[in-house]
């Protein structure tokens, strides 16, 4: 084990306790008070220039050591998710329906556990930027963070964050360069349609029928829209028509969420919903009013700092553990923002395998982040600073 694992894990405890505090807390995208109090005491004690209010809840340490020019930003997500937490131990959510069940507390502590470590011990020249930020979860934080000014602020020369991964062995990493996380969109659906009598169909225009079909041909899109090689998800996760079992509805509407991993087929993919709904709507004499929302891009990794992010990791924690060219993943995330305005590095680090708890999924109830990582991710953020800032 390299020292500097060493000495991580002997700071350790306190990051831990940290974590486990915030997790009994969880707090919502902007809502983020207590977190963000937590956040920037922390990093004033430790003596950093901290910048309040970007983005609401947002915090920014800096800290700028020597005469070097270099500046990087790390970035850390603060937010909570509304599940009804399934875990018992002792330190569980105490509030109830909240949840964080997607790691951001980890992500919080490993990156403060750097910073502590980083403002006492590390040997760097320029200016580290400490990303804190709200609202990762689909209300994007990371957007309005920029929307305020971040990066002209707190210019950077590269950004990079760290994101757990269950399935994958606890203290991992995971990287690649280009597309990393795909795009997303949120796609409502309404079908009109004439209402009447169940019993007498023929005097109606169900719309109950034409959604059916419209869900069945939807699946088409992909299958048969896109090229085989590119990757697009299309996923109806709700559908709601009708009240009672006599009563053809006048209306139905379904709720999309929609994902690709390159902007060329985000788009011939919307095209299809659009060709696909319509014609289906008008084939049952119902008509479509499609609301087409795109939320995050895709996230792309640039190809120098992904491949001096593995570098990092291969060096901290071997080269059996740091795993290049990993997978792409069709959830999305909006450091994808960050990333379409400098260069960097977003990758996983592994929470847990097989039986071993840190295994459960994210945003499952019974998830919980994988203290061990708290040193494992924070040296990871140290050596990169200490390199990229040398
Ligand atoms: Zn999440
Ligand atoms: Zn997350």
């Amino acid at each position: 084990m390299s020292s500097l694992l060493d000495a991580l894990y002997t700071q350790a405890d306190e990051f831990i306790a940290i974590r486990r505090d915030i997790h009994s807390e969880p707090e919502m995208a902007f809502e983020e008070h207590r977190t963000s109090e937590l956040v920037a005491s922390a990093l004033a004690s430790y003596g950093y220039e901290v910048h309040r209010g970007l983005g609401g809840t947002g915090v920014v340490g800096q800290l700028k050591r020597g005469d070097g020019t270099k500046r990087v930003g790390l970035r850390a997500d603060m937010d909570a998710l509304p599940i009804l937490e399934a875990n018992s131990f002792g330190y569980a959510s105490k509030r109830r329906g909240f949840m964080h069940a997607c790691g951001h507390d980890g992500h919080t502590a490993m990156l403060l556990a750097a910073a502590k470590y980083i403002a006492k011990s590390a040997r760097f020249s320029g200016t580290l930027n400490l990303i804190f930020q709200p609202a990762e979860e689909g209300a994007g934080g990371a957007k309005r963070m920029m929307d305020e000014g971040l990066f002209e602020r707190f210019p950077c020369d590269a950004v990079f964050a760290i994101h757990n991964m269950p399935g994958h062995t606890q203290g991992t990493f995971h990287l690649r360069p280009g597309a990393t996380m795909a795009s997303s969109a949120n796609v409502t659906i309404m079908l009109k349609g004439v209402g009447g009598h169940g019993a007498l169909p023929h005097h109606a225009r169900d719309v109950v029928v034409a959604a059916s079909s419209t869900v069945m041909a939807l699946q088409t899109v992909i299958a048969r829209g896109i090229d085989p090689q590119k990757t697009g998800v299309v996923t109806v996760g709700a559908i709601h028509a009708g009240t009672a079992n006599n009563v053809i509805p006048q209306e139905a509407t379904l709720l999309l969420s929609v994902r690709a991993l390159d902007a060329d087929t985000s788009a011939v993919i919307e095209a299809r919903i659009r060709e696909v709904v319509e014609s289906q709507a008008k084939s049952f004499g119902c008509t479509a009013t499609i609301d087409y929302q795109h939320n995050y891009p895709v996230l792309v990794n640039t190809e120098a700092e992904a491949r001096f992010a593995y570098e990092v990791a291969r060096d901290l924690v071997g080269p059996d553990k740091a795993v290049w060219n990993a997978p792409a993943i069709t959830a999305s995330e909006d450091f994808a923002y960050m990333l379409e305005k400098l260069p960097g590095c977003y990758l996983f680090i592994g929470n847990g395998d097989g039986q071993s708890p840190g295994a459960c999924m994210v945003h499952n109830p019974s998830y919980n982040f994988n203290d061990d990582n708290i040193a494992v991710g924070s040296a990871f953020w140290v050596a990169l600073v200490q390199r990229y800032l040398n």
